[in-house]
């Protein structure tokens, strides 16, 4: 069976008290309240990896994951964070080509390719992020648009890689907005992306990559979504901010 995940991506909030204080209370619903089957994993500012880190070590149920990484190995590149630092301190996971990431910093689907390697290489798995904005969702061309950014960044990786990625879709309208999409558009994408890696790699290795949603889930809708039988959890930007609304969305299945 497909791993279940629930993912906080806190973006750029908490300071290092604040974060610390946020996986400490994590920590301790999870373990009084989560069954074993879904896999938690947290997000947070390159800043706060470390310390979060520590706090994780007896957590074996919480992973931890960086939001960025370069796609070069080291060097004279002021101000980027390397895979082989994220590894060095304790990260499992980085999700990469966030839409924000794309619009803010212009990641194209080129470099996410480069990062995806870079990460893989050193034994990183990535949270891969696509997702339209909403003119393409109002043409009803998402579904292209969504393959060909997978297209482009991943269907480059051998069978056995890409079913060590994590997959995100998260509608850019959604992401935010508090307006997410039906658990039938979810699904529906969810879908369609899976039928699109089957095309590539064979069905049997598409069942066992796991399709996160993300955009304005909350533990009010988070059920509905997950119930999708293509949708395996979810990448939480705001309500992972508050550790009762994060686990209750990672107890939603
Ligand atoms: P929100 O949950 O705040 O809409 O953010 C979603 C997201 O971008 C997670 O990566």
């Amino acid at each position: 069976m497909r791993k279940r995940i629930v993912a906080g991506n806190w973006k750029m909030n908490k300071n290092l008290e604040e974060g610390k204080k946020l996986t400490s209370e994590v920590i301790n619903i999870v373990a009084d309240e989560l069954n074993d089957d879904v896999q938690v994993i947290l997000g947070t500012p390159f800043i706060h990896l470390d310390s979060v880190s520590k706090l994780l070590k007896d957590s074996p149920k919480i992973g931890l994951s960086a939001q960025n990484c370069s796609e070069h190995e080291s060097g004279a590149y002021t101000g980027e964070t390397s895979a082989a630092m994220l590894t060095s301190i304790g990260a499992e996971y980085v999700i990469l080509g966030h839409s924000e990431r794309r619009e803010y910093f212009g990641e194209t689907n080129e470099q996410l390719a480069a990062k995806t390697d870079k990460a893989m290489e050193h034994g990183l798995t990535p949270i891969f992020c696509c997702g339209e904005a909403l003119d393409i969702r109002e043409a009803g061309t998402q579904k292209e648009y969504v393959c060909q950014q997978l297209t482009d960044s991943l269907f480059h990786l051998s069978a056995d890689d890409i079913k060590k990625i994590v997959i995100a879709y998260e509608p850019i309208w959604a992401i935010g907005t508090g307006k997410t999409a039906s658990a039938e558009q979810a699904q529906e994408m969810h879908a369609d992306i899976r039928t699109h890696l089957a095309g590539k790699y064979g069905a049997e290795v598409a069942e066992e990559i796991s399709i996160l949603y993300g955009g304005s889930c909350k533990p009010s809708n988070a059920k509905e979504i997950f119930a999708g039988k293509d949708v395996d959890g979810g990448l939480i930007g705001g309500a992972s901010l508050v550790a009762r609304d994060f686990v209750d969305i990672a107890k939603s299945f």
